[in-house]
């Protein structure tokens, strides 16, 4: 029997990923409009201001073992080697001088009330309302989801969530925003118009609506540069190689909503 040809669209972690299994049973060639593979997963080299050369990772920086089942067995299986990581949210407010780290525990936290005092206190609470309403939605949604057929009601956007809910504005430009704008990669005002659940399913899926429940995070060991080397080089080759292409024309389009990181 003649072995499939395929033509894969877009060498980032999904088209790499799908060569990677489907080049066991096909001919594969994966057709990438960009200079180099990787797509989002990219490890710019900057120089800073002294003249260091510096690596930054852009994207697909953290996973963990629970999110992340088939990226696990896919790095187990190139050998790509992982190192423990953080995922925190630190701020630092310019305007009034509030400074707190969510990852260094209560020292991190209690260091906020020195720049943000009875004003800050008040926002933690509101971090922990936050948290029980969102996972209320989400709730709220499943028994909907299994009601019979009634209309589903209009779902709110992130801003809407957060008006409806009474927040305070300190809540919202201290922790709301930073929070949804550093994992959505995204300006604050594009974070206020996403939908609610959607982001909410997120967050929850990674222990992020709570304020202990996060699993431990892991980078690559390296840079995404790595296990992107680690990908078609290392394991099996998609068989009709990688070639640079002008965009095929028929790619899927762009998406409206910015993606989550
Ligand atoms: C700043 C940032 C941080 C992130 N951090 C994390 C993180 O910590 N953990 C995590 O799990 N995820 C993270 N992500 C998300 C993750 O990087 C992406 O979900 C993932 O890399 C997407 O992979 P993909 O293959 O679906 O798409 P992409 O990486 O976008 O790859 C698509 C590829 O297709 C090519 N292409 C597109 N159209 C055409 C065409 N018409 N013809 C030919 N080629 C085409 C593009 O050039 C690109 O190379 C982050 C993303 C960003 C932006």
């Amino acid at each position: 029997m003649t072995r499939r040809r395929i033509g894969i669209i877009g060498g980032g972690v999904a088209g790499l990923t799908a060569a990677y299994v489907l080049s066991r049973s096909a001919d594969v060639t994966v057709i990438e409009s960009e200079p180099r593979l990787g797509g989002h997963a990219h490890t710019h080299r900057l120089t800073d201001p002294d003249g260091t050369d510096l690596r930054v990772d852009s994207g697909f920086i953290v996973h963990n073992r629970t999110t992340y089942p088939l990226l696990t067995r896919l790095f187990t299986e190139l050998g790509v080697t992982v190192q423990e990581s953080e995922m925190s949210l630190s701020v630092s407010c310019a305007g009034c001088g509030l400074g707190y780290a969510g990852q260094r525990g209560l020292r991190g936290l209690a260091a906020g009330l020195r720049g943000g005092g009875l004003r800050y206190a008040r926002m933690l609470t509101e971090v922990l309302r936050f948290h029980r309403a969102a996972r209320s939605l989400l709730a709220r949604g499943a028994e909907a989801g299994a009601g019979a057929g009634s209309p589903a009601p209009a779902e709110p956007t992130l801003g809407e969530f957060l008006a409806a809910g009474g927040y305070s504005d300190y809540f919202i430009r201290h922790f709301a925003l930073p929070f949804v704008a550093a994992v959505w990669s995204c300006p604050p005002q594009t974070a206020l118009s996403y939908p609610a659940r959607y982001l909410f399913a997120f967050l929850n899926q990674h222990g992020l609506l709570t304020v202990t429940g996060s699993p431990p995070w892991l980078t690559v060991r390296g840079s995404p540069s790595s296990s992107r080397r680690s990908g078609p080089e290392h394991g099996s080759p998609p068989s009709g190689g990688s070639r640079r292409r002008r965009p095929a024309a028929r790619a899927p389009a762009a998406r409206r909503l910015p993606r989550p990181w």
